[in-house]
């Protein structure tokens, strides 16, 4: 089949295009490199079937040729980048989301929208399932990236009723793994970074909120199940195993023979204080379940960081995953 997949060159994206890939399919990648990074893709531009694009999917744009599946992941997705960019990471739920829906219904292929637990905003329910309507703040500073992906939902939607086109929605919780970016300010990233640098850990607030970390090919695998599935209405994706910030920098500590403290910073604004999906509509519909424990996905993602660190100080990276 061939497969248009925005934000290619980002972290999940390019995990997905890796899959389809080896699994003999055609990618046309497009990213417009505000986050991703070429290096991540690097590998897959000489394979066949792999075509990589620089654009921007809330420009105007064609695709020449058949299309089966369309992908649409190209957004900020961590708190510092769309903080930085929050009329690029609104463009990116609504005017992108229409574009590549609009080539989803002219070519009659599929339309996979990636969303987010951030949908549920500061849940007041626990664990959240897909019913949940969600608590928001539309104008707060993470209203931005929250209220897009909800838009985006609502676009989906409506193109599905409207034009029928065949829709899928993943509401994606919080994922890790290599080619996550280092500087990103996520919390999986920012602790291994701040390990390998002898740095103490920032904990924001007290440590006491919850995530649930799932690692990068049982998402994967996820987005790929759902996207072969006839249900319209949003599926979570994630992993349940919850644990609190602090115990996770606890976790990351050990790594690194507790050698690194914890330095407390303030909670920034809106942060979840709890989150862990329900996976039931998963289990129950596409048989999928996360199955990478997160200690052994740890130690593939702080090898990744190490070798960056190791090609910072010259030596050339290898981003193939194992
Ligand atoms: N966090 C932290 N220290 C950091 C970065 C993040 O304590 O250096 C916390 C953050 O406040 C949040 C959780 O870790 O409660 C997860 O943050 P992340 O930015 O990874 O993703 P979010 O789930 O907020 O989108």
């Amino acid at each position: 089949m061939r497969y248009i997949i925005s934000g290619a060159a980002g972290f999940i994206g390019s995990h997905l295009c890796d899959r389809l890939i080896e699994a003999g399919h055609e990618v046309v990648a497009l990213d417009n490199l505000i986050t991703g990074h070429r290096e991540n893709i690097a590998h897959l531009e000489h394979r066949r079937g792999f075509t990589f694009r620089v654009q921007d999917v809330s420009e105007p744009f064609q695709v020449e040729g058949q299309v089966d599946r369309v992908m649409h992941l190209a957004s900020l997705a961590s708190p510092v980048d769309y903080l930085a960019h929050p009329i690029e990471t609104l463009e990116s739920g609504s005017t992108a989301t229409r574009r590549m829906l609009e080539i989803a219904r002219q070519h009659d292929a599929n339309f996979l929208l990636t969303s987010t637990s951030e949908c549920y905003g500061d849940p007041l329910e626990h664990p959240q399932a897909e019913t949940y309507w969600g608590n928001v703040n539309p104008v707060g500073l993470r209203s931005c990236y929250d209220e897009s992906k909800r838009y985006a939902e609502a676009l989906t939607m409506a193109y599905h009723r409207t034009f029928g086109v065949r829709t899928n929605i993943a509401r994606i919780f919080n994922t890790y793994g290599p080619r996550m970016a280092l500087n990103d300010g996520r919390v999986v990233p920012a602790f291994i970074d701040q390990a390998l640098r002898g740095q103490s850990l920032t904990v924001f607030g007290d440590g006491s909120q919850t995530r649930s970390f799932c690692y990068v090919s049982d998402l994967v695998e996820g987005l790929l199940r759902l996207s072969e599935s006839e249900e319209r209405y949003p599926v979570n994706l994630g992993n349940p195993a919850e644990i609190t910030i602090r115990e996770f920098a606890d976790k990351i500590r050990e790594r690194f023979d507790n050698s690194v403290g914890i330095d407390y910073k303030p909670l920034p604004a809106d942060d979840p204080k709890l989150r862990r999906p329900d996976i039931g509509k998963a289990k129950r519909l596409l048989g999928w379940e996360p199955k990478v424990p997160l200690a052994e996905g740890l130690t593939l993602t702080i090898e990744y960081f190490r070798k960056k660190a190791r090609q910072e100080s010259g030596e050339p990276l290898d981003v193939t995953v194992p």
